[in-house]
């Protein structure tokens, strides 16, 4: 047997663009390892348009989630729209009423008429317990005609604890014995290689692994890779990837470029300083987000100006007047300088055109030179090319830039 479960995440403010709806991932998330997928999500607006939108999942879905409007305002009718869409009454549950009168009386509240509207219970429906919050859970359990309806509090921290305390234990029974079989998710992460270059190479060979499902997902300077199936199309899926890619691949998990290099270091009890023109510290910044940086980066520089790169790393003002200050030799003095300065492993250098001015014939905007220097091993000077906005120039080359890092500690420079 396999649930087909739907959600309906219900409030106008998610539908003004005021409130993220991050109930969708999160219930995802915790519903996956059950082997239970959302089939289809719909977000409505607060109002009777809950009623219908759970009426069309009658006869479609075992399973309805339905989050939002449990409140005790106007806008909050979602209690009683499935009461009269199931035809049942509505019944005031002396016990909610008590935890109610109890809630208030510790925070020194009158109990408002309003909230007691929480303690109506729909025939036949089970109280599922809020501990953050004055309106339950209900669960009706589902009959030949309907599904299986949860409702959840909209409040993301009342909502997420009910998640895992009192649905995916009901959700196993409902599974039974013949439970779906639980599916199991790899990723992989490349960088510096584009979307359509991925599935160019890798389509055909992904494709002819039985009982694989697989899916690109292009982010930022990353193509993450996502494999879903048995364990042995797992692993045939991420061997193709690596074999491919032996070079771009970063990740088999669910990290970033930064922590990649940061746990690579780590492992090799190795130090990583930086020399910053037009990323203006951003690649420090890159590495010190990832908790645990602080035995691999000790220290970053920051030299915008050229007499900065001369005092602060001793590039020779002689090559900073005839090659320019986005130059090979200028990145290539910025990394070895840094290297010495810093005492450390590798050095990484960036100096380059984010624009929108200062950008020349020979020169355009976009025009960018990485060094990298290290303790052991000849410096590299790389010259890319990336015309685009200025922040986005930045965020790009910095993450290019702990890419070169990346690339050495693994031996490809
Ligand atoms: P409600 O119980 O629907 O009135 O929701 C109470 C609060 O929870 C509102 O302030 C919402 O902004 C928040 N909320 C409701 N639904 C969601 C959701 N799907 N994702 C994130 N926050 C939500
Ligand atoms: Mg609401």
């Amino acid at each position: 047997m396999s649930l087909r479960l739907e959600l309906i995440n219900t409030g106008t403010e998610l539908l003004l663009g005021k409130t993220l709806n991050t109930h969708l991932g999160f219930i995802a998330d915790s519903l996956f390892p059950l082997g239970i997928r959302i089939a289809r999500q719909l977000c409505v607006p607060d109002g009777a348009v809950i009623g219908e939108a759970l009426r069309e999942t009658f006869g479609r879905a075992d399973v309805v989630l339905v989050t939002g409007g449990l409140g005790p305002t106007s806008d909050d009718i979602t209690r009683e729209l499935v009461a009269e869409l199931l035809g049942r009454p509505l019944h005031r549950n002396e016990a909610i009423v008590a935890g109610l009168q109890a809630f208030f009386a510790k925070r020194g509240r009158p109990l408002q008429p309003e909230n007691l509207r929480q303690a109506d219970v729909p025939e036949g429906a089970e109280v599922l317990e809020n501990p953050f919050g004055t309106a339950p859970g209900l669960y009706v359990p589902g009959t030949a005609d309907t599904p299986h309806i949860f409702l959840l509090p909209g409040p993301p921290r009342e909502l997420r604890p009910m998640i895992p305390a009192d649905v995916l234990p009901r959700l196993r029974a409902i599974l039974g014995d013949s439970g779906a079989v639980p599916e199991t998710m790899r990723q992989v992460r490349l960088f510096g290689v584009g979307e359509s270059e991925v599935a160019n190479r890798l389509e055909a060979g992904l494709a002819a692994l039985a009982g694989l499902e697989y899916g690109y997902c292009a982010r930022p300077g990353e193509v993450e890779l996502r494999f879903i199936g048995s364990e042995s199309a797992l692993d045939a899926a991420v061997a193709l990837a690596k074999s491919t890619f032996p070079v771009e691949l970063f990740a088999e998990e669910d990290i970033s470029l930064s922590q990649a290099v940061v746990a690579l270091l780590a492992e090799r009890n190795q130090t990583l300083a930086s020399a910053e023109s037009c990323t203006g510290g951003l690649i420090a910044s890159r590495i010190t987000d990832v908790s645990g940086s602080s035995v691999v980066f000790h220290r970053g520089i920051v030299s915008y100006a050229n007499e900065a790169k001369v005092e602060l790393l001793g590039v020779r003002a002689e090559d900073l007047a005839e090659f320019g200050a986005v130059s090979e030799p200028v990145a290539r003095q910025m990394a070895e300088g840094a290297l010495w300065r810093a005492n450390a492993d590798h050095a990484v250098a960036v100096t380059g055109i984010a624009g929108p001015t200062g950008g020349s014939g020979e020169k355009p905007v976009g025009t960018v030179f990485l060094g990298l220097a290290s303790a052991r091993g000849s410096t590299v000077v790389e010259k890319h090319f990336y015309p685009t906005d200025r922040l986005t120039f930045k965020s790009m080359i910095a993450l290019r830039a702990i890419d070169l890092v990346r690339r050495r500690l693994m031996g490809h420079v």
